[in-house]
């Protein structure tokens, strides 16, 4: 049952999986007024509603640290069906990645009881932009509630010297900054992962998705995750996060009879196909290119000739996908950690060279628990593991203190999930958001920065400000290995 405010509730006969608690076995946790009290062996219920979990994993809420709450070709609809599927998926905080001012307009309509944060991306300049005008651009995302920016280098390259202006714009205002490899100079590849980190220059970036760039259009591709762990190992100041789904996202546009997403270009390319309308139809009917249809619980990927009807009776409003997510990839970027001895392996104790695992989702796809489940199956992950990479470092990432754990008097955010993934229960900021059946339409909030919360609460909407700076990201104060 979904509750309507903050409740006083005991999860009972759980398993919990704490790594910030050092906990991994049977408690119950008590949660009120939006905190958690305690967990143990013997919690009294007095005054709580019980739920009675019958031995599912008791976790923190999700923290995807990277999501497209806004569909990309309908950034002016009134609401988004994301916070539903985040609910249902177990995530009780994200991060949009691409537009949060679309996100605040979305957000009245299309709330589900969540905490929200986000990054304004940075548009694609002509030539090489001034400082003044990127340092604006960036002061302009903190003052519209962001707290920080995105390069959408991938989709919308600019140039190496934009980009390295960028990230030094970002870092002298104390703003979060999180690029999508690629310029105007290189793709979103092996490569285009190397120039960020140089034009990084020891700055502080988060870089996105790191298994996306290794599709072997460098090199074979267990080189390209090798040498792409390497350089992730060697960078300072740098985190990052993979996903674990096939299909990526980009848009249906076309100018002057080509693709305009260079997403789109690089696919077509990838898939042998010619870069161009007949190219794109081609690839449609040999089953490569999809249309992401999204009007029922969950979107459908639709390739063939039904495909290209969808995609061709509006190119501009029609997002698509193609399955170009190489899964070795995905279980090397994943999986990867540092032994004792220094050595990279794949199971077993170590730190993680990609710090978190997100979806690259929202709108579409949350799959963390699910696919991460399936690695724990796998022995690839420890449950602690897994909760550490989908919870607690990327809370850390943006120095959210009190989510990504559950220890006495952190936020009561809470998924209870299934041996085989599946979430069934969804509790955020002390009210149950998802019971197995229904999701919350109402409540939740936004988290910004000082400069921020003007802007955010002009909106009417309930938010709290955080301290980025103290952020793993910013401060690189990383814990131990769990
Ligand atoms: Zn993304």
């Amino acid at each position: 049952m979904l509750s309507a405010t903050p409740e006083r509730l005991l999860i009972r006969g759980g398993h919990l999986v704490d790594p910030a608690s050092d906990v991994d076995g049977a408690r119950d946790v008590l949660i009120d007024d939006g905190k958690v009290v305690e967990h143990g062996q013997d919690v009294d219920a007095t005054g709580a509603r019980v739920i009675e979990v019958d031995g599912a994993y008791v976790i923190p809420g999700v923290v995807d640290s990277h999501v497209h709450l806004v569909d990309l070709a309908h950034p002016d609809a009134p609401r988004t069906n994301a916070y539903q599927r985040l609910a249902r998926a177990g995530v009780t905080t994200a991060v949009e990645f691409f537009d949060f001012a679309a996100a605040l307009d979305q957000f009245p309509a299309s709330t589900a009881g969540l905490t929200m944060l986000g990054l304004q991306g940075i548009r694609e300049h002509d030539g090489t932009a001034s400082r003044g005008v990127l340092r604006d651009e960036v002061a302009a995302a903190l003052r519209g509630g962001a707290v920080g920016v995105k390069l959408l280098g991938g989709h919308f390259p600019n140039t190496p010297e934009t980009s390295a202006r960028v990230i030094a714009e970002a870092d002298a205002l104390g703003a979060y900054c999180a690029v999508h490899s690629g310029s105007t100079r290189h793709g979103s590849n092996l490569d285009g992962m190397r120039e960020t980190l140089e034009l990084a220059a020891g700055r502080p970036v988060h870089v996105a998705h790191t298994n996306a760039y290794l599709r072997g259009a460098c090199a074979d591709v267990d080189a390209e995750n090798r040498i792409a762990l390497e350089l992730l190992r060697e960078a300072d100041r740098v985190v990052s996060e993979a996903h674990l789904a096939e299909f990526n996202l980009c848009v249906g546009t076309v100018a002057d009879g080509a693709p305009t997403d260079h997403i789109v270009r690089n696919c077509l390319r990838l898939g042998g196909f010619s870069v161009d309308v007949e190219g794109l139809e081609q690839a449609f009917r040999a089953g490569f290119a999809h249309v992401l249809h999204d009007t029922g619980e969950e979107p459908e990927h639709i390739t063939g000739e039904r495909g290209v009807e969808l995609w061709k009776s509006d190119p501009p409003g029609t997002m698509l996908n193609f399955p170009v997510n190489n899964r070795m990839s995905a279980f090397f970027q994943t999986c990867a950690r540092v032994g004792a001895d220094g050595s990279l392996r794949w199971n077993g104790a170590g730190d993680f060279v990609v710090d978190a695992i997100a979806s690259d989702g929202g709108t579409w796809r949350n799959v963390i628990l699910r696919r991460g489940m399936a690695l724990v199956h796998f022995g690839a992950l420890t449950m602690r593991q897994l909760v550490d990479k989908a919870c607690r470092v990327p809370a850390q990432l943006f120095g959210l203190t009190a989510k990504g754990h559950l220890q006495p008097g952190a936020d009561a955010d809470v998924a209870v999930v299934g041996l085989d993934g599946e979430v069934r229960l969804t509790i955020a900021g002390g009210r149950v958001v998802y019971d197995g059946h229904d999701v919350a339409g109402d409540g939740g909030k936004i988290l910004t920065t000082e400069l921020g919360a003007p802007a955010v609460a002009e909106r009417g909407i309930d938010y709290e400000v955080v301290d980025i700076g103290a952020g793993l990201l910013r401060s690189q104060a990383r814990d131990q290995a769990v």
